[in-house]
């Protein structure tokens, strides 16, 4: 299920939430179990967090929930923003294959850091879906094999949920 940014509620716009710095993240501690309002106002704050600091990807963590939990933009329609939550997300390598980019990170403010990640990667996660009619709002499993750019994102915000930032990840130069 996509989350609209038309469809960020009030009171989340009224939320005083912060953007931790990397050296305050702690791991997430929580995997989730079921959907809750609790659930949906975290991934819509999230949202709005990531939205208003001009970032395409969040983590729970970020912002001291510590809950298994990330969003990541939606690039496939900018003419009607949206975000989808990755829950209890993990990845696994398809091959050995390693690729270098400049990475940035909210929780890194103005700074551009050389990161090396394996470039072909599974994601695995839970979706929320709204397809049943008898459970309309469920959790359910997704694996995708994804491409070198999402994947990237994807294990970046991936080990925020691990207490990890660019910064443990920088390669030193000589
Ligand atoms: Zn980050």
């Amino acid at each position: 299920m996509k989350f609209y940014i038309e469809n960020i509620p009030n009171h989340i716009w009224n939320s005083s939430n912060k953007v931790l710095l990397a050296k305050d993240i702690k791991p997430a501690t929580e995997t989730i179990i079921t959907i809750s309002n609790e659930l949906i106002d975290n991934i819509w704050l999230l949202i709005k967090l990531g939205l208003e600091n001009d970032g395409i990807g969040f983590a729970a963590t970020q912002t001291g929930i510590q809950k298994k939990l990330f969003v990541i933009e939606d690039p496939t329609d900018l003419s009607n923003p949206c975000w989808i939550p990755y829950i209890n997300p993990s990845y696994y390598r398809l091959n050995s294959e390693m690729d270098c980019c400049l990475e940035g990170c909210l929780s890194v403010p103005d700074a551009q850091i050389s990161v090396s990640r394996p470039k072909n990667i599974v994601g695995q996660w839970k979706g929320i879906t709204s397809s049943s009619t008898n459970n309309p709002i469920s959790l359910k499993h997704k694996r995708e094999k994804l491409n070198p750019l999402f994947g990237r994102c994807f294990q970046h915000e991936h080990d925020h949920l691990m207490g990890i930032s660019i910064l443990d990840k920088s390669i030193i130069q000589p």
